[in-house]
């Protein structure tokens, strides 16, 4: 194996600004009024809106807080949906799809005002985001998408043509691509570590390296086995989703946890990241398996994420195929060496949508498909807020039936390889009509 593939580190390169690391242990209370599975983003985010409405709140994780997804992430406030807007139009209507993607507007507003409104430091910048096209077809279609948006919803979102390109990103394996202003990026790890000290300061417990084992019913409320001992809960949060695990049979069957990996390149020569990033935006690009990307929030490196299938086989393959990646959109990053590669669980539903919705009394929030950054948090304090009786504060278009049930899965997402290639199977088409 080629040395130069291989990462020195294998930790998020996030946590070089912040570490996560577990908190002192905390005295267990056994009453409590709403008891949170989870201490990412979505069960640090409604431990802080239940907190502040004066319930007594705590916060259960299996690792330390943080350790989930919520700080290993890219960064990216895309607040995607994966379904296109012509896709949720056929499945919900006209009207519910655009309320769909106006909540998108509404929930990334939300975050960057509560970066701002508690001063979190996170290195949040909106750069914008660059979307790059698979050929001049798909630029065509996209460059409609981008005026749609504008339209529909009023955000900034032009297209970018082919010839123009290298002002956005410095490389011809796109033909074209579109841009949308309000998305940016942020480090994943530090905004987690500002979310739980606001937490925390706001009346919080959070018990980490604390599982849940199971949640009953017990009279009104419901009775919460943990590894610290049981707790009588009038209300119960889960908020557990890509590490989603026995704990939540219901839930379980109805996500499918699925790694995401991303690697850091070392610094860069500031005469190249001007070439390769001019405009230090996000990126993404029009493939079903394609990648994500952004410059490192001092400038100096880059970080490309991707789908990783080292569940079976080589565990050095998902990083050789980022970097392959990389190096395909960037030729000049032949010899480029890797600092970081880490991965983490994104959970994907049926339906690609994320979730607030209850069952048999207990309220779950999650199915964030990816992206979290500004999902989590939004539907995390929307499911606080229907906890506490708030129908004005409470409404999402997330809140409805829970994702269908995946048949015949229990946790071991069998069926993973065949999706996978049948995604690669469409890349590959794409990729191919675009070289005609
Ligand atoms: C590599 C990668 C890149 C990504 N990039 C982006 C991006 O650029 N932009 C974006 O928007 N999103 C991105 N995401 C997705 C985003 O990180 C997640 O959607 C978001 O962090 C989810 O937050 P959460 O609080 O729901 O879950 P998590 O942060 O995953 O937290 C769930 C927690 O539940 C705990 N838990 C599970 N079971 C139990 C139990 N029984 N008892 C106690 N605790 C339990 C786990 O320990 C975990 O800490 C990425 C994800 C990954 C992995």
């Amino acid at each position: 194996m080629h040395e130069r593939s291989i990462a020195k580190q294998s930790t998020p390169f996030w946590w070089q600004a912040a570490p996560v690391k577990p908190l002192p242990q905390q005295p267990l209370t056994n009453k409590l009024d709403v008891l949170i599975v989870g201490a990412g983003y979505a069960g640090l985010s409604a431990g802080l809106a239940l907190s502040r409405a004066g319930r007594s709140v705590a916060a259960f994780d299996v690792m330390s807080p943080g350790e989930g997804a919520s700080s290993r992430n890219g960064g990216i406030t895309s607040g995607s949906i994966r379904p296109d807007y012509a896709t949720l139009s056929r499945r919900f209507g006209e009207k519910k799809a655009l309320t769909i993607e106006a909540e998108g507007k509404i929930a990334r507003e939300f975050l960057y005002d509560f970066i701002e409104t508690e001063r979190l430091d996170c290195n949040f910048q909106l750069t914008g985001l660059f979307r790059g096209a698979i050929g001049f077809e798909q630029y065509e279609s996209m460059a409609r998408g981008a005026e749609a948006l504008a339209k529909r919803l009023g955000i900034d979102s032009y297209a970018v043509p082919h010839v123009e390109q290298r002002n956005y990103i410095g490389t011809d394996f796109y033909r074209g691509g579109t841009v949308r202003m309000d998305i940016g990026g942020l480090n994943p790890a530090k905004f987690h570590a500002e979310l739980l000290r606001v937490a925390l300061a706001a009346g919080v417990t959070v018990h980490s390296n604390t599982p849940v084992s199971s949640i009953a019913r017990d009279g009104a409320g419901f009775r919460v086995v943990t590894s610290a001992g049981t707790v009588q809960a009038r209300q119960v949060l889960v908020c557990t989703n890509g590490y989603t695990d026995g704990a939540t049979p219901y839930l379980r069957r109805r996500l499918v946890p699925v790694r995401s990996r991303i690697i850091a390149t070392e610094e860069l020569a500031p005469e190249v990241m001007a070439r390769l990033m001019p405009k230090l935006m996000m990126m993404s690009e029009g493939l079903q398996l394609g990648f994500y990307y952004r410059p490192s929030p001092d400038g100096r490196r880059i970080l490309l994420g991707g789908r990783d299938s080292s569940r079976v086989g080589d565990p050095a393959a998902p990083t050789l195929r980022l970097r392959k990646g990389l190096v395909k959109r960037f030729p000049e990053l032949g010899d480029v060496c890797l600092s970081h590669s880490w991965f983490g669980n994104v959970a994907m539903n049926r339906d690609m949508l994320p979730r607030i919705f209850e069952k048999d009394g207990v309220l779950y929030a999650t199915g964030f498909c990816g992206s979290g950054v500004v999902w989590a948090p939004w539907v995390g304090t929307r499911a606080a807020h229907k906890l506490l009786g708030h129908s004005e504060h409470a409404y999402s278009a997330f809140d409805f039936r829970p994702p269908a049930c995946i048949p015949f899965y229990r946790g071991n997402p069998w069926f993973m390889p065949a999706v996978i290639q049948g995604y690669g199977m469409q890349d590959r088409i794409a990729m191919w009509r675009a070289s005609r």
